[in-house]
Order: structure tokens, then C-alpha cells, then sequence
């Protein structure tokens, strides 16, 4: 079910927190859309319409919002950090290393090792958004050569 940005301010109240006018915005603009936005580009978003606000007050509050829950934050490599709500259930992303494609994919396909780590080390891993990294189908078909395990020496 889709959560409304109201109902996320709705939230971010009962936690404790104040609405404050850029928290309010940043709830709206990632509530609007369904995808996953930048930091960079929440930050545009905002001094769109409050030109002098200062970056790093809207980067920690999108840290702020990650930590309490009401947005997600995956980080997609190289320095790539995007926020979402949480919209459609639990998914993770496939990231190309190469063309950077993502696929997406539910979030079922972890649902087996997250219950194998608690069987096994009584660990309950946190996997609600995650970007695992490799090689698309379109770029393996380009490159014959085995990709080995360690990326870096690529
Ligand atoms: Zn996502
Ligand atoms: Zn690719």
C-alpha cells in the first residue's frame, strides 16, 4: 500500500520530530514519484524552492528520515546514495558494474539466507533495501572472460 506523504509526516510526529517546512518537502517530492531519487537531486528539488538552504542541512535530514524509516536508502556504488519511500513491498536491486543497468527484484529471493543467518550465527540481518553488484546478462554476453571475485582487478 502506498503511504501518502501526509501519512509520513503523520509519522515523523508520533517519532517525536518536528515538521519542519524542508522535511515536509522532501516527504512530498520522494512521496510524488515512485522511483529512487539522488541526494544531489533532492537537494535541486529543494532550492527550488528555498534557493539559500544550506546542502548539508538537506543531507542530514534525508539521513535523519532514512534512520527513523520513513524513506529508504540504497547505496548504488560509487558514491551513488538515492533515497525512496517505501512504496511497493520490500525489493533490492541488481546493479550492473558495467553499464549500470538495475533490476529489480523481490525481496523473497533473501528471504532463505536471511532465515539461514539466524539459524546459523542467531543473526538477524537487516535486508529491507539492498543493491548487490555484478554483471548484467547483456554485458556478460560481451565479455567471454570470467569475471573473477575480485572486481577491482578489472
Ligand atoms: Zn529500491
Ligand atoms: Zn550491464
Amino acid at each position: 500500500m502506498t503511504e501518502t506523504h501526509t501519512d509520513l509526516l503523520a509519522r515523523l510526529v508520533k517519532l517525536g520530530y518536528r515538521v519542519t517546512p524542508q522535511r515536509e518537502l522532501l516527504l512530498a517530492v520522494l512521496g510524488e514519484t515512485d522511483k529512487h531519487l539522488s541526494a544531489e537531486t533532492l537537494l535541486e528539488r529543494v532550492r527550488a524552492v528555498y534557493p539559500r538552504v544550506n546542502k548539508s542541512v538537506v543531507y542530514r535530514n534525508l539521513e535523519l528520515l532514512a534512520q527513523l524509516g520513513l524513506i529508504s536508502c540504497v547505496d548504488f556504488g560509487q558514491g551513488r546514495v538515492e533515497y525512496e519511500v517505501h512504496h511497493h513491498p520490500h525489493h533490492h536491486h541488481l546493479v550492473c558494474r558495467n553499464c549500470h543497468a538495475m533490476i529489480e527484484i523481490n525481496s523473497d529471493a533473501f528471504a532463505d539466507i536471511q532465515h539461514g543467518f539466524l539459524e546459523t550465527y542467531g543473526f538477524a540481518a537487516e535486508m529491507d533495501h539492498l543493491a548487490l553488484f555484478g554483471l548484467c546478462r547483456d554485458c556478460r554476453a560481451q565479455m567471454p572472460v570470467q569475471l573473477s571475485h575480485h572486481p577491482h582487478t578489472l
